[in-house]
C-alpha cells in the first residue's frame, strides 16, 4: 500500500494536490475538512458540534476526527492506498493513524510537506473565500487563528515523521502542474 500524508498549513494545496494524485496512484482520497464539512451539511450532530470550532479556526477535538478515519480505513481495506489531507494535526492523531495502520500491517509511506510562507497562505485563502463561501476564508482573524493552530499544534509533527526517516519538504510555490511533478518525483523513488 501506498500512504501518504500530504502536508502543510491551511492554504498550502494539499486538497488540489490530493485531486490529482488519486487518479494518478489510484488512492483513496482522506481529507478530515471535506468529511466535516459533509457532516455540518447533513447536519448531524458531529457536524454541529464541529460547525462553531471550524467556523472559528480551531481543531475539533482528536476523538472526532480520529473515528471518522477508523471508518474509512475499514472500509477500503482492499485500496491501493491512501493520501491522507488535513490528518494528522495533533500528535495524538498522528500516533491513533499508526496504530490504525499497524493493526492492519500497514503504515505511512511518507509524508510530504508543502512549504508555502504566510503572506501567500492569507493571499489565497482570502482569495478562495470569494467564492467557497466556506465561513473560515472570510476574514484574515479566523485565517491567522488557523495558521496559529497549525503552527502550535500541527507544525512539531514534521518532528514525528522526520524521526521516523519519512519526511520529504517539497515547495509549494509555482503553478499546480509543477508542485504535482515535485509531488510525483517524490512519491516515485519511494
Ligand atoms: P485547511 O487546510 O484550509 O485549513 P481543512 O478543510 O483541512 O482546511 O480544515 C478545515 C477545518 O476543519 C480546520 O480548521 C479544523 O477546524 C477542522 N479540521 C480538519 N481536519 C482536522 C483534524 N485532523 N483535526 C482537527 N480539526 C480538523
Amino acid at each position: 500500500m501506498l500512504n501518504i500524508v500530504l502536508f502543510g498549513p491551511p492554504g498550502a494545496g494539499k486538497g488540489t494536490q490530493s485531486e490529482m494524485l488519486i487518479k494518478e496512484f489510484n488512492l483513496v482520497h482522506l481529507s478530515t475538512g471535506d468529511l466535516l464539512r459533509n457532516e455540518i451539511s447533513e447536519k448531524t450532530s458531529l457536524g454541529l458540534k464541529a460547525k462553531e470550532l471550524m467556523d472559528s479556526g480551531m481543531l475539533v477535538p482528536d476523538n472526532v476526527v480520529i473515528g471518522m478515519i477508523e471508518s474509512r480505513l475499514k472500509n477500503n481495506i482492499k485500496s491501493k492506498g491512501f493520501i491522507f489531507d488535513g490528518f494528522p494535526r495533533t500528535s495524538e492523531q498522528a500516533i491513533a493513524l499508526d496504530q490504525l495502520l499497524d493493526g492492519n500491517k500497514q503504515s505511512i509511506s511518507s509524508m510530504i510537506s508543502l512549504k508555502v510562507d504566510d503572506n501567500e497562505l492569507i493571499r489565497r485563502l482570502l482569495e478562495r473565500g470569494k467564492d467557497s463561501g466556506r465561513a473560515d476564508d472570510q476574514s484574515s482573524e479566523i485565517i491567522a487563528n488557523r495558521i496559529k493552530e497549525y503552527n502550535n499544534k500541527t507544525a512539531p509533527l514534521k518532528l514525528y515523521y522526520s524521526k521516523q526517516d519519512k519526511l520529504k519538504e517539497i515547495s509549494g510555490l509555482g503553478t499546480i502542474s509543477e508542485i504535482n511533478d515535485r509531488i510525483n518525483q517524490v512519491i516515485n523513488k519511494l
